[in-house]
């Protein structure tokens, strides 16, 4: 097989080590004999991968005995109406900060279950940076923050320290870097941009503030039936749990701090040539450049589309920006090897020189 450099945001690049589990497991799964999408998920072999999937969360984060770990389905964006539903009552207030594309539709889905208060916005600036100076009131529900914003490449580096419950939408850079897991109230996250295959959405919450949760929420909806029933309430999403924990091996085995230096050597390398080669520009504040969704452009756009077909020439795949931005977008996920970033660099620098 051709090496293919991944850059694609999601569904997005996974360890090898999770590919190959997964071949086996599809023939033969933890010796049953069975393909693991045809075995009961409550049999004991497929409960020992979800008790594990669960105990690597807790500690690869180093959360502590007051957290709950679930696995649920709906993707990232099912929690947009989970969080306001469990935990927005009536008379409060929930506050927001919108920095992007799933920032604002967080938003908007709280908005049909209470009072929101959109605290900051970067939408006058098109996304491209991270607002900061903004007061979060004593008196919220709660305060959701998205760490990183996947469409538009800015990321947050620190949290704001707050007495309110903090909620935060991780889905595009949890676990690429050591942070304090044990500041927040609830974390989530879309499995499919660095944890593993679309179909499952970890979810982390405090067990503090689950004691507050609005009691009357449709039973699929409702976070405490979920932990309850350690994730199989209903049949989980199988196959996508198993590349998870997977993964969570592989991100174990090299430790928060090893992936953090990883990361950022490979958005170190891609930024450094951005800002070198006269061909191309960043699109985002420098401070709040995300080392996950390395947005850019070209300074000539008519040569993205042949700059484009020179990487598709070049095995480099999936660097197409979002639709609603347009432009380059490389993501530099867990799992990419530095090798393809500078694949990347190097095809960068040999069209500066054909096109100069
Ligand atoms: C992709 C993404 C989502 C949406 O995830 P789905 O699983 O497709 O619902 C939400 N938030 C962020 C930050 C994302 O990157």
């Amino acid at each position: 097989m051709s090496k293919i450099h991944n850059f694609s945001a999601g569904p997005a690049i996974l360890p090898q080590s999770a590919i190959d589990a997964s071949v086996e497991a599809l023939q033969n799964f933890s010796g049953t004999g069975l393909s693991l999408i045809e075995v009961s998920h409550r049999s004991k072999e497929y409960e020992a991968v979800v008790a594990e999937a669960v105990q690597l969360v807790k500690d690869i984060l180093n959360l502590s005995a007051d957290y709950e770990v679930v696995f649920l389905q709906g993707g990232a964006s099912l929690q947009f109406d989970m969080i306001p539903m469990n935990f927005l009552p009536a008379g409060k207030t929930a506050g927001y900060v919108n920095t992007g594309v799933w920032a604002g539709r967080a938003v908007k889905e709280a908005k049909m279950f209470g009072d929101v208060n959109v605290l900051a916005s970067s939408e006058d600036k098109n996304y491209s940076y991270i607002p900061k100076d903004y007061a979060i009131p004593e008196d919220l529900a709660y305060f959701h923050c998205t760490s990183n914003n996947t469409i538009y490449g800015t990321e947050l580096f620190s949290f704001p320290k707050t007495n309110v419950p903090l909620i935060c939408d991780m889905s595009s850079d949890i676990f690429s870097r050591p942070f304090d897991a044990n500041q927040f109230d609830m974390i989530y996250a879309g499995a499919q941009k660095n944890m593993g295959p679309a179909g499952t959405t970890l979810v982390i919450i405090k067990k503090s503030l689950l004691e507050k949760a609005n009691a009357k929420v449709p039973t699929m909806l409702n976070y405490k039936v979920h932990i309850d029933n350690g994730s199989m309430y209903n049949t989980p999403s199988v196959f996508a749990i198993f590349v998870c924990m997977h993964t969570l091996r592989w991100i174990k085995s090299m430790g928060l701090e090893a992936m953090e230096v990883r990361n950022k050597a490979k958005a170190d390398l891609l930024y450094t040539e951005i800002d070198r080669n006269p061909l191309f520009v960043g699109t985002v504040a420098a401070e709040d450049r995300s080392r996950m969704n390395v947005n850019f452009v070209l300074t000539n756009k008519d040569l993205e589309e042949s700059f484009l077909k020179y990487c598709k020439e070049k095995n480099l795949s999936g660097l197409k920006g979002h639709r609603s931005v347009g432009g380059l977008r490389a993501s530099l996920y867990n799992a990419l090897p530095i090798e393809s970033v500078q694949a990347l660099v190097d095809a960068m620098q040999e069209f500066e020189k054909a096109n100069s």
